[in-house]
């Protein structure tokens, strides 16, 4: 009897992988990818969600997409809805880098692969992380308000502090900020980060420096359009839009109108489209097992993550048209038409 044993378990073993392989190899044919997204009611991520499913969808995939609206919570039990769903992958824009470890460490159990996008997820067992080059864009933002106010009292507004994003772009910023400081060319009179990236904290943050300072304050670099929009507010109330230099990201339609009117000096253009596509043929790829270009590795303090990391474009009034011809905006949405 004892003898027979054997053979029966291999052929038991046989059918249960060929199950496993006939499983994987459904889902890799269509996966199931879960988007989990902080904030939806800020304007970029609509169109990274729009992007995103649609690459995704013309490479088979089926996207189930969830928005935390900046809650760290609602984001990880949105997270584990996911997991349950049985979806193959989970693309996670985080609220909050430093709260993410438990629930892709859940994922990861499922059999679930993890994709950072955008932001970092910190101290957690992800697979990839995608991005811009966030130090690279706080390098352009820096370099345009010194080319605008190479001298003077700066004011810097940084981003949400639970981003990680919005370390990297201080760190980009005091790459050109720093040795003007030291020469004594540049005053730091204030900075801040923004609660949650919200305008409306940036506007009362500028109004009181304003005050604080008497209103001298040179030049402030925002690290995005939606703070910057804020910024400029309390500078117009005080007479002082299009005087002083501000600086944003993300092309923001009511940014590039600023930049095109002179109140804001620059935005950065990322190019959406080319993220939420790369993002989305990283998913499918990370689950049909295929190989995968990264172009650098980020440490993420549990591990070196892989990273496909692309180039963020600086724009000014010079080259706003760039968005009409990508297809970012047509020229009667910047005129206002
Ligand atoms: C993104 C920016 C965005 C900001 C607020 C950052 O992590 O990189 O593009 O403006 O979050 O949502």
């Amino acid at each position: 009897m004892k003898k027979n044993i054997k053979p029966i378990i291999m052929a038991l073993s046989a059918v249960f992988a060929m199950g496993i392989a006939g499983q994987a190899r459904a889902d890799a044919q269509h996966p199931k990818i879960g988007f989990s997204i902080d904030d939806l009611r800020v304007e970029r991520w609509a169109r990274d969600r729009d992007y995103f499913t649609a690459a995704a969808k013309a490479l088979g995939a089926t996207v189930y997409v969830q928005s935390a609206d900046a809650s760290e919570q609602r984001q990880i039990a949105q997270i584990e809805n996911l997991i349950s769903r049985g979806v193959d992958v989970i693309a996670i824009v985080p609220f909050n880098a430093t709260v993410m470890t438990n629930a892709v460490k859940e994922a990861k159990k499922a059999g679930i692969k993890v994709i950072s996008y955008d932001r970092l997820i910190l101290n957690a067992d992800v697979d990839a992380y995608i991005s811009f080059d966030n130090e690279k864009v706080g390098e352009l933002q820096a370099t345009e308000v010194v080319k605008h106010q190479p001298k003077g009292n700066y004011f810097l507004l940084g981003g949400s502090p639970t981003d990680n994003n919005a370390k990297l772009l201080r760190a980009g910023q005091l790459k050109v900020l720093q040795p003007l400081i030291d020469k004594g060319d540049i005053k730091v009179v204030g900075q801040q980060w923004v609660k949650e990236w919200s305008p409306t904290e940036a506007l009362s943050i500028v109004e009181n420096a304003l005050t604080a300072n008497a209103n001298k304050i040179d030049a402030i670099v925002a690290s995005n359009d939606g703070t910057a929009g804020g910024a400029i507010q309390a500078l117009a109330a005080q007479k002082l839009a299009g005087k002083v230099p501000v600086s944003g990201q993300d092309a923001d339609l009511a940014a590039v109108r600023r930049v095109v009117a002179g109140t804001q000096t620059m935005t950065v253009y990322k190019p959406i489209k080319l993220i939420a596509t790369e993002a989305a043929k990283l998913s499918i790829d990370l689950v049909r097992g295929k190989q995968i270009n990264y172009n650098t590795q980020y440490d993420n303090g549990f591990k070196k993550v892989n990273t496909i990391l692309l180039k963020p474009i600086v724009m000014t009034k010079d080259n706003v048209g760039m968005l009409v011809k990508d297809g970012f905006y047509t020229q009667a949405q910047i005129d206002g038409r």
